[in-house]
């Protein structure tokens, strides 16, 4: 279930003299792999048409203006001239964690003097410090700082968010995380995709149980959400410190049991095998730092995306990134996101993940680009009407104040997106 909000039609919008519109458009229906992560189908001098939410068609901006029908209509129609700017398809932030109340500043600082991420979560802070926070608030109180922080990714150039709850780690705070969700995707135009997190850790109450954790989960969680229509996909810390292999692949077969799709923490800071996991048919698995090259064939033969958050190990100051030119090499799927949260990766902005993904794990700006984009909608199964700029998706568009593509990762730290456009209606 994705959840948007089109209150009413917006009115025809045409963008003319686009410098590079980077269309995205594919000829296959798989996600990006390879050498075609470079190919951003670019049209230069460009125009975009949008009607009643979709792109109806994408060309030269002389042939726009030269068409009869725009020609007839010109003041029924809100034109943006992009004066030479790069468009592109808004980004898809295919994994974040919203439903928080406080920054982790004390987990800062001890990190910052040496504590290492698991230390730091031993010691009581990390996630376990988030759920306080979040089982005292209120729905409302966290649908405000959720839809706040969805409000700042849309004047980032993000018209499409997937949002976890996995702060409240006991049925009722789930339910009122996911609630906040919805609540908070109601008010926003764009397309949130939520997703229950609830083995994010085993929570204090369980610490040494977490079998009876995982039963909880599976039997109580799981169905509740599927029941409330709360969430589309079930997500798992499958790690050292979190949750096993075995109990990742029971809550896999209790989400499937109750029809919803599976995506999962995976390798952040040890190697767990991925080939059992596959046949549960994972959108993403995500993190991936540790990962065994036996695993790769698998993840290519697979339509599983392997989502890279290289915005965790800038923020907890590791020297070691995610090996993004092994997978492109092999021919994995490969994904950006921003991993937005209060503990590993506070930052919202999809550029700058991006580049960081070209400065540490050497992924092209080209590639950074496909993987913010196109390939995000596969790793949230909308591939179908996000992440490229064709006839019949719909109309997200982001238009950032630079000439070059290439600018968008290079000038990091400051926001370039001049105007993002969703469902066709301009929003920042
Ligand atoms: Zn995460």
């Amino acid at each position: 279930m994705i959840a948007t909000t089109r209150p009413r039609q917006p009115r025809p919008l045409v963008l003319v003299n686009i410098g590079q519109l980077l269309t995205l458009r594919s000829t296959t229906l798989r996600p990006r792999r390879g050498a075609s992560l470079s190919k951003l189908g670019i049209i230069q001098d460009a125009a975009v048409l949008c009607l009643g939410g979709k792109i109806v068609s994408v060309g030269k901006t002389e042939d726009a203006l030269r068409d009869p029908w725009l020609k007839k209509n010109r003041k029924k129609v809100t034109e943006i001239d992009c004066g030479g700017r790069v468009v592109l398809p808004g980004f898809v932030d295919s994994h974040t964690h919203p439903v928080f109340t406080e920054p982790r500043l004390v987990d800062f600082e001890k990190r910052i003097a040496g504590a290492s991420y698991e230390e730091i979560a031993e010691a009581g802070g990390g996630i376990r410090s988030s759920l306080e926070g979040v089982r005292k608030a209120s729905k409302a109180a966290l649908a405000g700082k959720v839809l706040d922080v969805l409000g700042e990714m849309v004047s980032h150039g993000t018209t499409t968010v997937e949002a976890k709850s996995g702060y409240g780690l006991c049925l009722e705070s789930e339910l009122k995380s996911l609630e906040a969700i919805r609540a908070a995707a109601r008010q926003w135009p764009g397309a949130v995709v939520p997703t229950f997190l609830g083995a994010h850790v085993v929570p204090p109450e369980y610490r040494g149980r977490s079998r009876e954790y995982v039963d909880i989960v599976c039997k109580k969680m799981i169905p509740a959400v599927a029941k409330g229509k709360l969430a589309q996909f079930v997500d798992v810390f499958c790690d050292r410190g979190a949750f096993n292999a075995e109990e990742t692949a029971q809550i896999f077969a209790a989400a499937g049991e109750h029809g919803l799709a599976a995506r999962a923490h995976m390798g952040q800071l040890s190697e767990t095998p991925l080939e059992p996991f596959l046949k549960y048919r994972p959108a993403s698995l995500d993190h991936m730092d540790h990962v065994n090259d036996a695993d790769l064939p698998a993840l290519v033969a697979s339509d599983t995306v392997a989502t890279l958050v290289p915005g965790a190990n800038y923020f907890l100051g590791l020297s070691q990134y995610p090996n993004a030119r092994r997978f492109i090499e092999a021919g994995v799927a490969v994904a950006l996101a921003t991993d937005y949260n209060p503990g590993s990766s506070p930052t919202l902005s999809m550029p700058m993940a991006m580049s960081l993904a070209c400065t540490q794990m050497k992924m092209s700006p080209a590639e950074a680009i496909a993987a913010a984009t196109i390939n995000g909608a596969w790793a949230l199964r909308l591939a179908d009407r996000k992440g490229s700029i064709e006839p019949g998706k719909d109309a997200d568009l982001a238009v950032f104040d630079v000439k070059d593509y290439r600018e968008i990762p290079y000038w990091f730290g400051v926001n370039r997106c001049a105007a993002t456009i969703i469902g066709g209606a301009v929003h920042a």
